[in-house]
């Protein structure tokens, strides 16, 4: 699996992340507190043709794995379409994509006819009114509603996370509250530890908590740690045996994170992101406006790995060229 992506750390590649907008409906704080705002120049996103070349290039080496991203992936008009056309590559074993869960009660039917792997929704808390202060909308309940929708529907492989923060869920009644939901809904949920990005420092410095607190928490309710699969990526992972569901953290400050990424970032621009926190992103663009330049994409990603550096460097407060996780699908 993702064999010929391998990097000179000995690190395979067999799963991309895709962002395909920048755009976004909400407004995280540590995220697009002011929501998104188009720039001057901007190149528009890979249209649904360049997409099917980049699809095309990946499969040939090996990638079996897309996580369709943003920005708010939903937004775009041909999100549908879109999943559909990465499904339909034989290559592609599986398919799945990280939403804010915007209008998801709606629009259930349409995630299934897509034939979607698996579903990752963001939700930060299940308090209503601290998620609305959060991301600026008072959605929450239209969210839950479609995740019991899909489960009714037989739809089982969803995941929710939420980034863990100082003063907000980072208590003991947060925590009890997401015991509770994943033993009902036999789910599982993953706290991320708030990273540093280019324009959030002051929100960072206030709300960076270490995954430490909650890991303290399962710990000593009798959640044990499981071996991770091979697609998982630097999640440490927890089951109970008297509950159901799964709790996650990931913790990008703490030692050996980097040890097990096996993550490569394309953005909806078409550039090649190594790491969430390089200081560079390789044009793919160029390369995806014709099926006949598959050879040469496919040898640009092969160089371009083997300058995958082995830790991102993000204690050392190297964010790089990220400025938010929008502009890079998080
Ligand atoms: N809009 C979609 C969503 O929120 O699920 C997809 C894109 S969002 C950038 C992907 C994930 O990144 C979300 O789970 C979000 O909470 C997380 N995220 C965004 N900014 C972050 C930060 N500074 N630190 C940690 N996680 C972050
Ligand atoms: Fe939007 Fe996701 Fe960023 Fe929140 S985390 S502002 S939902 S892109």
């Amino acid at each position: 699996m993702g064999e010929k992506l391998r990097d000179t750390f000995g690190r395979t590649f067999p799963y991309i992340r895709l962002s395909i907008t920048d755009v976004c409906n909400f407004k995280c704080g540590y995220c697009l507190p002011n929501g998104y705002f188009k720039p001057n120049n901007h190149p528009g996103f890979l249209n649904i043709s360049e997409i099917e070349n980049l699809v095309n290039g990946l499969s040939d080496l090996g990638v079996s794995k897309i996580r369709v991203t943003g920005g708010e992936p939903t937004v775009r008009k041909d999100f549908f379409d879109v999943m559909k056309l990465i499904k339909s590559k034989s290559g592609i074993k599986k398919l799945v994509v990280t939403t804010n869960g915007y209008k998801l009660n709606q629009l259930t039917d349409k995630f299934l006819d897509t034939g979607v792997d698996g579903i990752n929704i963001s939700i930060d808390t299940l308090n209503r009114s601290k998620f609305k202060e959060i991301t600026g909308h008072d959605r929450l309940p239209e969210i839950l509603e479609g995740i019991k929708i899909l489960q009714d529907k037989g739809f089982k492989n969803i995941k929710v996370n939420a980034v863990l923060l100082r003063d907000i869920n980072d208590n003991q009644e947060e925590f009890d509250a997401w015991s509770e939901f994943i033993n009902q809904n036999d789910i599982s949920f993953r706290y991320i530890e708030l990273m540093q990005t280019g324009d959030n420092l002051d929100y960072f410095k206030k709300y960076h908590q270490s995954a430490k607190v909650f890991r303290e928490y399962i710990e000593t309710k009798g959640w044990k740690n499981v071996d991770r699969a091979l697609d998982d990526g630097p999640a440490l992972n927890y089951k109970n045996e008297n509950l159901k569901g799964q709790f996650g953290v990931i913790a990008p400050y703490s030692k050996d994170f980097c040890k097990t990424c096996n993550r490569l970032r394309i953005t909806a621009k078409g550039e090649l992101r190594l790491c969430l926190f390089g200081n560079t992103g390789t044009d793919l663009r160029k390369y995806l406006q014709d099926p006949k330049q598959k050879d040469e994409l496919v040898d640009l990603i092969l160089t371009q790995l083997r300058f995958k550096k082995e830790s991102h460097y993000l204690e050392l407060g190297n964010t790089g060229i990220t400025p938010h996780l929008a502009s890079v699908g998080g």
